[in-house]
């Protein structure tokens, strides 16, 4: 979309406000308040998205049957906890563009990377190698260090890092192709943020998957940034497999459950090593207790334990909202909205910031990390102050998302004028 008629001052921002399709979704969440009592302008929701007004309701409605009905809640509560996670497939699989089949709501983001590198890293003999990017999410280095070594192997060796070219902050496309291409014969896995949480450029998983796929290697991808802020097309690109957490954009809270998707071509695999639990088992002889495991044809097969349905009702209720919303506009609105934001910090001029996210709308989501040059943390402190909620870090980015669901142009623009006058302030 060309973006040529953008303009500065808040009456521009409210009037496309007023044009949006989707601003009244802003009113079924809930905004921080400052201590004067106004709102904040939180753009954080790439780190922890706002409460659904819905989710409370939906959280008393469980502890209500329990209170009520103890464990015969698990067959007749108002949404019976024994087929509970199932209720939220449908709408899960729809943000991150798969089958049904092919998605759960289970555990946490990195224990989910565990068990999927459990299933997906199978090093053998040279071919041993996980390639990740240099500036991946600690705990997704951490975890695949930790699934090298516990194969008896050495990250120093095993670990092959993606870095950007000298004096550049993003990875360049061609860059990957090349690493893949000359060491794809010793990669066993592929495992990328799709949407990289520090600079906010977006990777192509259907590209990276088929160079990933002509050298025989597994191709896995972190979508913590990606989930509920990109349309990820999980079943087309054919990734191998997919994990996310759903307390960013998708709005379930500190802690909230994470999902995974594992391709449909691997379902009916058995002998794909896998860490085991009951809940994997075959529902119709789960109870019997004694059979050998025999798994659920689809990515049930990696849950183990019943789910905690407190925490389940938190993401169904975020989920329903998206449902509603619905991927496709929030996209389009994610494109025009960050635009504004790119416009307005732009306007403040080269000599003062540097977007370090690609300018291609395609090469991002809804985030922008903003380089304050020869700013320091007290500017992020008077940002604060001055009600913004953003991200800071050293040494000198400001990461801000302003999120399509509840994000409006007049939050952008107020935090650009409560930036410009902290650097005028600053001099
Ligand atoms: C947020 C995030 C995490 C956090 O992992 P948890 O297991 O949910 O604590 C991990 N990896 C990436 C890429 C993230 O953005």
């Amino acid at each position: 979309m060309l973006e040529t008629e953008y303009q500065n001052g808040l009456d521009a921002a409210r009037v496309m406000d007023h044009q949006d399709e989707l601003s009244h979704f802003r009113n079924q969440f809930h905004l921080p308040i400052q201590p004067n009592g106004k709102p904040y302008v939180y753009l954080c929701g790439n780190s922890l998205g706002l409460q659904p007004k819905t989710t409370a309701a939906a959280l008393q409605q469980e502890l209500l049957d329990w209170k009520n009905l103890g464990v015969e809640g698990h067959f007749h509560a108002k949404n019976p906890w024994m087929p509970y996670h199932e209720f939220l497939t449908q709408a899960m699989a729809k943000v991150v563009g798969a089958k049904p089949e092919e998605v759960v709501v289970m555990n946490t983001l990195t224990v989910n990377l565990h068990f999927m590198m459990v299933s997906f890293y199978q090093p053998k003999g040279q071919r041993n190698k996980i390639v990740i990017e240099a500036d991946a999410f600690p705990s997704d280095k951490y975890a695949a260090e930790s699934q090298i070594k516990f194969h008896g192997l050495n990250p120093k060796e095993c670990l092959i890092e993606l870095k950007a070219r000298e004096g550049e902050v993003c990875l360049r496309a061609e860059d990957i192709q090349e690493v893949i291409s000359k060491q794809g014969d010793e990669v066993a896995l592929i495992l990328l943020g799709n949407t990289n949480y520090y600079t906010g450029q977006y990777f192509d998983i259907k590209q990276i998957t088929e160079w990933g796929h002509a050298k025989g290697c597994f191709v896995g991808f972190d979508c913590a940034h990606g989930a509920g802020n990109m349309p990820l097309n999980l079943h087309n690109s054919g990734c191998d497999f997919a994990v996310w957490c759903n307390y960013k954009y998708l709005n379930s809270g500190p802690g909230g459950m994470g999902g995974a998707f594992v391709h449909q071509r691997h379902h009916q695999n058995k002998s794909l090593p896998r860490f085991t639990g009951w809940w994997g088992h075959n529902k119709d002889t789960r109870f019997k207790m004694r059979d050998a495991f025999d798994p659920i044809p689809t990515t049930e097969a990696w849950q183990l334990s019943n789910p905690p349905i407190l925490a389940m009702a938190s993401v169904w209720s975020s989920l329903k909202i998206f449902e509603e919303a619905g991927m496709d506009r929030l996209r389009k609105k994610a494109i025009r909205l960050t635009g504004y934001l790119e416009f307005l910090v732009k306007s403040l001029g080269d000599d003062i910031i540097n977007i370090i996210t690609p300018s291609d709308p395609a090469q991002r989501g809804s985030q922008l990390s903003i380089q304050v040059k020869q700013a320091d943390k007290t500017l992020f402190n008077k940002i604060t102050e001055d009600g913004v909620i953003a991200d800071w870090r050293e040494p000198d980015v400001i990461r801000v998302a302003p999120v399509p669901m509840y994000n409006s142009y007049e939050d952008v623009f107020n935090f650009y004028s409560i930036l410009k006058s902290a650097l005028n302030e600053k001099g």
